[in-house]
């Protein structure tokens, strides 16, 4: 490989990886409001929805199918409104599919926005079902889902890449390079793993900026409110109890579960800060706007 290019590629990769790392570590240690990105921040989200990533996405998202059935035109639109207004241009919209059995109330994957049950479901309430549709567009908008891949894949051939460069080794210590894969390896896992609750938090703030709506997050704080009563209930009820059935072990588990994964998200209170914004600005979307 030609030396420059090889030398661009390691500063390249590097940067990306401790521009994430600072990132994430800004995000949870700062006073900034919600609704402002600082500079890395800032970085971040331009290498991220760069073209670069965009045909890499593409490139990935060529080998995967397409899951589940086209969802109804109702959620079509829901989806194009949700993609427009977290700022992704219309050629990179991807279409909304239903899938039965979904764990999840809704999941950005490269090549769609799949929805479950809950979307599907009258007992949702509309705010509920939109805020979640504009959190995954926000994962859509920084392909999220292969940009994981990427930090991986930039740490593990990062350690590679800098191993050669200051050791270069040769004969037997050629082996060198099995331990700076797996410290790749480890160091990428990780990274994927602070990612994750970064990404969680991003989509979380712009996704509910973007729906410029109080009453729609108001739904949605309700809705996670309800959730934790729901699982803090069943954990009351069954944590200590033994033996338990088949259906009550798996009930107790999702719920620590749920639990778990919430923590990645805004909390009750950041959630909201940014419906008390949005209502100071009196803003309600359409939807809400009729029905008050
Ligand atoms: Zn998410
Ligand atoms: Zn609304």
């Amino acid at each position: 490989m030609d030396q420059t290019v090889f030398k661009t590629s390691i500063v390249a990769l590097w940067g990306l990886w401790v521009c994430a790392n600072i990132s994430v570590y800004s995000m949870e240690n700062n006073n900034r409001p919600l609704g402002k990105k600082g500079i890395i921040g800032k970085v971040l989200a331009a290498l991220a929805t760069s073209n670069v990533m965009h045909h890499y996405n593409k490139f990935c998202a060529k080998t995967s199918s397409l899951l589940g059935i086209p969802a109804s035109e109702e959620m079509q639109l829901l989806g194009k409104e949700a993609q427009t207004a977290v700022g992704i241009p219309a050629e990179r919209h991807v279409p909304i599919q239903y899938i039965s059995g979904l764990d999840a109330s809704a999941k950005a994957l490269d090549n769609t926005i799949l929805i479950g049950e809950e979307f599907m479901s009258d007992q949702t309430k509309y705010g509920v079902k939109r805020c979640n549709m504009f959190h995954e567009a926000v994962h859509i908008k920084y392909h999220d889902d292969e940009f994981n891949g990427a930090l991986f894949l930039s740490s593990l051939l990062g350690t590679s890449l800098v191993t050669k460069m200051f050791v270069n080794p040769q004969g037997k210590l050629k082996l060198l390079y099995i331990l700076a894969l797996l410290v790749g390896h480890y160091l990428g896992r990780a990274l994927q793993g602070k990612f994750e609750s970064y990404r969680e938090r991003r989509a979380d703030i712009e996704g509910h900026y973007a729906t410029q709506c109080y009453q729609c997050v108001t739904e949605k704080i309700e809705d996670i409110q309800d959730t934790y009563a729901l699982a803090n209930d069943i954990i009351a009820r069954l944590d200590h109890n033994i033996p338990l059935s088949e259906e009550q072990s798996y009930g107790l588990a999702y719920a620590k579960k749920w639990i778990e994964s919430k923590k990645r998200y805004l909390s009750i209170e950041e959630n909201q800060m940014i419906a008390d914004e949005l209502r100071q600005c009196n803003r309600v979307c359409a939807f809400h706007e009729q029905s008050s």
